[in-house]
């Protein structure tokens, strides 16, 4: 009896085995794969089954896929995962980024990019977070995670914004606990004197075991930088906007044109760089010295909403692109895109290729060419690259495909069947 059972087993195992072998459903051929967390750049072959990436290597047979799409000159990365987005799109009036038309639906706007995740830069406050959930983040197929906002009604603008009594990190951090798209707690455009919002959100980022990401500036009196990031913040807290330069705060680059040592300090001690564009707070004189410098971004996200897409910032190509044109070398902008943002909302699942991760991909277009960039007040830089999105799966599905490179030629499909409608 025993040896039966083996033998069945063994017959099964041989078939399955068989099967497996043919059982890629998809495979990216001949691209150049950047994955920084695999340290991986170079020509390699990505072979996907389902949702999922199950091998990537030099020439994996193509007989082995269901279907394979050609990427040759093309370059394959993670899925990008944008760490400041606004997403919490609705038609409430007097509601800005916390269900107002301001924030956008993610999937209209990710995909083409090459975006899979965005975090949702404090649209939603812990009032507010079963509605983000309900509109947004379960129907998107992006996948959508948050900042919660420190103030209980999120994002709203205006004068719920300042008001320190809906502050309260103990429900700040019970929401968070209890729902995992929950990644960090967010603070911005508070324009009082106190320290409290920033206070709050650590305290309430403690209680959650998650980061803070900090929007500074416009305090009336200033509120020093300095004591910002080297005494409120904790390793591993996010500091948005690097390169801005707007009323009440300091920018990270001097009169002269050097980064102010304690910027240099925080980032050593663990402090998170975030570009956080925007449509006003991304300016090409405090970007390029310094970068010049030595002086790099951790993260690379766009603070997307309606304004700044239509501003200087347009999407997170754009903007990488930027980065390119100053000298940032490809492996550490996809980087800045994939790898580093999981690791800083402690989503280390996300963000690369390995072997079991769910199958988000970008496929991206290199171009070359004469290009102009704008910054957040209207300064252009001229360029020579250019990215562009070909090619999005999201969880093995193709979601987004520029130029058809995963489609069939009509012809052979009207060649074959006429039963089509
Ligand atoms: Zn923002």
């Amino acid at each position: 009896m025993r040896n039966l059972i083996y033998v069945l087993c063994c017959l099964s195992c041989f078939y399955c085995s068989h099967a497996w072998a043919q059982s890629y459903s998809l495979l990216l051929k001949g691209g150049h794969v950047i994955d920084p967390k695999n340290n991986i750049d170079g020509i390699m072959d990505v072979a996907i089954s389902g949702d999922t990436i199950v091998q990537v290597a030099e020439n994996i047979s193509e007989e082995s896929a269901e279907k394979v799409i050609n990427v040759q000159g093309l370059y394959v990365t993670p899925g990008l995962i944008d760490l400041h987005s606004h997403n919490f799109q609705g038609t409430e009036a007097d509601h800005y980024l916390s269900n107002g038309p301001s924030a956008l639906a993610p999937d209209g706007f990710t995909f083409r990019c090459g975006v899979t995740t965005v975090v949702d830069a404090g649209g939603a406050g812990w009032r507010s977070f079963p509605l983000f959930k309900e509109n947004i983040i379960d129907p998107s197929k992006t996948r959508v995670l948050s900042f919660l906002n420190i103030v209980g009604e999120g994002m709203r603008g205006g004068v719920y914004e300042q008001n320190l009594d809906d502050m309260d990190a103990r429900m700040t951090a019970l929401v968070a606990q209890q729902n995992p798209e929950v990644v960090g707690i967010k603070v911005a455009h508070f324009s009082g004197p106190e320290w409290d919002p920033v206070d709050r959100a650590v305290e309430a980022g403690e209680i959650a075991n998650i980061p803070v990401m900090i929007d500074f500036g416009g305090h009336t009196p200033p509120l020093s930088l300095e004591e910002l990031l080297l005494q409120r913040l904790r390793p591993g807290d996010i500091f948005t906007h690097v390169f801005a330069h707007v009323n009440g705060r300091v920018p990270v680059v001097d009169e002269k044109g050097k980064v102010r040592p304690y910027v240099k300090e925080a980032q050593t001690k663990g402090v998170i760089f975030d570009v956080g564009h925007g449509g006003a707070s991304f300016l090409f004189k405090q970007a390029v010295p310094a970068l010049k410098s030595g002086f790099y971004p951790n993260t690379i996200s766009t603070d997307i909403h309606t304004g700044s897409m239509n501003g200087g910032m347009k999407d997170i190509l754009n903007l990488m692109s930027k980065f390119l044109n100053m000298q940032m070398d490809l492996p550490s902008v996809i980087a800045a895109t994939t790898w580093k943002p999981a690791q800083v909302i402690h989503r280390e699942e996300l963000g690369h290729l390995s072997v079991g991760a769910e199958a988000d991909v970008a496929v991206l277009n290199l171009r070359e060419g004469q290009f102009g960039f704008i910054d957040s007040q209207g300064y252009r830089m001229d360029g020579t690259q250019k990215l562009e999105c070909e090619l999005t799966l999201r969880a093995g599905q193709v979601v987004y495909d520029l130029n058809g490179l995963a489609g069939t030629p009509w012809q052979s499909e009207a060649s074959s069947s006429s039963t089509g409608h």
